[in-house]
């Protein structure tokens, strides 16, 4: 089924306690539509960039069956940068800088080859853009997931609330819940989310794993330990990413769906972290992605008998 991404295609810098890179692309929409491509190929990504960006990514896109008829190239202007820094914990970081550049005036047109998109990826953007992407679909996608982050709860939080009334899946980090919601406790905070609007909600805890929540129940996947975690940016992106495209694949958006979905988007955070950017979510092997997928089902298969 066919599934449409909206979010940044971006140039980073990136700071990790192993190294530094200058500007490499990045984005959520470029991590969370390759990261979908390994589960779903009819992709359709929109987005913004300047004319600094290479023509060489957007053939990798093309190559994922990504299709990027609906992503503009703005002449004479620069592609959306953002710099970042890690601590030592590789679960924290600061941002050092966020140039808006072309997304400052995106407006995000959504042609008709992708109007019947019935799956959509609302990945990081600005709230606005967001949904004036729902509100440009001439029908209502089946599934909507969206993504956010603290950078725009601190500057667009009315937008924001506006956009998770209509989602029906919100993705946010544990801190980014906590902001959201004033609540400690990630079980205050998600049902005082999921009271607003969304019927599920995933929190992603980095190298914690991630909590899905739907009514009163709960559903937990763990990260995958790794001996090596080289840069953790675009790990949310590739999740989300993973997560929505065996939706798409599944063309079943039932909870125990939902948590095979949590599944497949933590194996894939879990290569994207293993090196710097997308360079280790480009080009896998399906059999890479299966076999990663049951070393998750091997970390947590036991037999139990109760006592
Ligand atoms: P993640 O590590 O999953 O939170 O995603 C990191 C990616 O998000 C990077 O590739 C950035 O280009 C992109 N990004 C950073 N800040 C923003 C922002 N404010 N809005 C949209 N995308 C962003």
């Amino acid at each position: 089924m066919s599934l449409l991404v909206v979010g940044t295609v971006a140039f980073d810098a990136i700071e990790t306690p192993f190294g530094k890179t200058d500007k490499i692309i990045g984005g959520a929409a470029t991590y969370a539509s390759l990261s979908a491509s390994y589960f779903t190929k009819n992709i359709n990504l929109v987005g913004v960039v300047g004319d600094d960006f290479p023509q060489a990514m957007i053939k990798e896109f093309n190559n994922h069956g990504i299709k990027t008829e609906g992503l503009q190239i703005k002449q004479g202007e620069k592609s959306f940068f953002w710099s970042g820094k890690y601590h030592t914990d590789m679960n924290t970081r600061d941002t050092l800088d966020t140039q808006l550049n072309v997304l400052a005036s995106f407006d995000p047109i959504i042609p008709d080859s992708y109007q019947d998109c019935e799956f959509l990826m609302l990945g990081n953007l600005m709230p606005k853009i967001q949904m004036q992407v729902m509100q440009r679909m001439k029908k209502r996608p089946k599934l909507i997931v969206m993504d956010t982050m603290n950078f725009w709860m601190e500057i667009a939080m009315e937008d924001l609330m506006e956009n998770i009334k209509m989602v029906d899946v919100l993705t946010v980090n544990d801190a980014e819940a906590r902001q959201l919601t004033n609540e400690y406790s990630l079980v205050k905070a998600a049902k005082k989310i999921l009271s607003w609007g969304p019927k599920y909600l995933v929190i992603k805890k980095g190298e914690h794993g991630a909590l899905l929540f739907h009514n009163n129940q709960v559903f937990f996947a763990p990260a995958l330990p790794l001996e090596e975690v080289f840069d953790p940016t675009g790990a949310g992106d590739t999740f989300a990413g993973g997560f929505i495209g065996y939706l798409a694949h599944a063309r079943d958006i039932s909870f125990d769906s939902m948590k095979r979905g949590i599944i497949y988007g933590s194996a894939m955070a879990s290569f994207c972290v293993e090196k710097f950017g997308t360079e280790r979510i480009i080009g896998l092997t399906q059999e890479e992605v299966e076999e990663r997928v049951q070393e998750f089902i091997d970390l947590v298969q036991f037999d139990i008998t109760l006592v």
